[in-house]
């Protein structure tokens, strides 16, 4: 409320300032014209030496305009402007909730406001999104040391454990530490494409054959749930950062056995046709929700429904930045059959 108060007497004194300023401007002009017309008037010799009808009538319509100017001076100029300076000091200071009104002052004015609006909308959305990401990275970390730890301080009292718990502890250790360990891989992976840090190792390379590579190196993930392949692969020659690309196969080829049911099929196609270079994968899985397609390729989101599935939610953001960096694109929808379709588009400089 205080704060309200201060704000008012801060702008009234402002405003009246202003209002004196221009007012002791048109009584100058007056003082001068009265002094001059006194002036005449003597030179001339005429009788009634004093302030005539027509100053008067000139100092009335002075003060009214002086008044009216500096209204509309304060309004639509002075007042916004006053605003803005106070809010730029209140981003400084931290504050990124303001926003101003943005049907206040003249044309170009409102536009500055409008700016304005948008610079603090972007400098709130980066700064959630560090918090977030800080908040993720610790909460991802959290988990699988945590599981380190209670393992291991079970393992200490190995002499009280039968050899078949010892081996199951050390074993959720592993794979605990496997957990930790993709997670920091894909951590920093991630961050050096951010940062376009990654050298632009750019080579020849057979697009179909790596995708095939890509599925050999799950084999072990797809056997132990006899997904089945349905894959057919256009011959793809290709430039490119290899060694990138190769994470989009793996990520999205893993996701799909990752979400298919026990025994599912997984279809793969890669078409090159007029400029285009067209790679889908289409899963059994229980599809993506319309409101959480905007969000998986979010760094950190994991559906609710999919916690429970072994991943740290980081895979699909950084299939989206390699393709950002490679000049491709990705989309996803439902398939009326049931699971989703992820599509990879590259277009080719003809
Ligand atoms: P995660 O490590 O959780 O798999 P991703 O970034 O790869 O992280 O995927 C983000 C989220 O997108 C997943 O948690 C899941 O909710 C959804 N998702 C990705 N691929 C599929 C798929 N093939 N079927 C169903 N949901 C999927």
């Amino acid at each position: 409320m205080r704060k309200k108060k201060k704000k008012k007497s801060f702008r009234f004194s402002t405003w009246l300032l202003f209002t004196l300023l221009v007012m002791l401007q048109w009584v100058t002009m007056i003082a001068l014209s009265g002094a001059f017309t006194a002036l005449l008037n003597r030179l001339s010799r005429v009788q009634r030496v004093g302030v005539s009808p027509e100053l008067i009538m000139f100092a009335s319509v002075s003060l009214v305009t002086g008044g009216v100017l500096a209204f509309l001076m304060g309004r639509y100029f002075f007042l916004p402007m006053t605003e803005l300076r106070k809010a730029m000091r209140q981003v400084a200071e931290g504050d990124y909730d303001i926003q101003l009104d943005e049907r206040k002052g003249l044309k170009e004015i409102r536009m500055i406001r409008a700016d304005f609006n948008l610079m603090v909308k972007e400098l709130r959305a980066t700064e959630i999104l560090q918090t977030d990401f800080v908040s993720n990275v610790s909460h991802e970390f959290k988990t699988p040391i945590n599981a380190i730890e209670g393992y291991a301080t079970l393992l200490q009292g190995a002499e009280l454990l039968t050899r078949e718990e010892q081996s199951r502890y050390v074993d959720r250790i592993l794979l605990s530490t496997g957990r930790l360990s993709r997670l920091v891989g894909n951590i920093l992976l991630l961050s050096r494409v951010d940062n376009q840090a990654i050298e632009t190792k750019n080579s020849n390379f057979r697009m179909d054959e790596q995708i095939r590579q890509a599925i050999l190196l799950l084999e072990a993930d797809w056997t132990k749930k006899e997904i089945e392949f349905d894959v057919d692969l256009e011959n793809v020659e290709y430039v490119g950062n290899k060694g990138l690309l190769f994470h989009v196969w793996s990520n999205l080829i893993g996701n799909a056995v990752k979400f298919s049911p026990q025994g599912g099929s997984v279809r793969l196609r890669l078409i090159r046709r007029s400029g285009r270079i067209v790679f889908t994968i289409q899963d059994q899985g229980p599809g993506i929700g319309e409101a959480e397609q905007k969000h998986i390729f979010e760094k950190f989101y994991q559906s609710e429904s999919s916690h429970k599935e072994e991943g740290n939610g980081l895979g699909l953001a950084l299939v989206k930045q390699i393709l950002n960096v490679s000049g491709g694109e990705i989309s996803v929808e439902n398939v009326p059959e049931g699971g989703c379709r992820f599509t990879v588009v590259f277009t080719m400089e003809e």
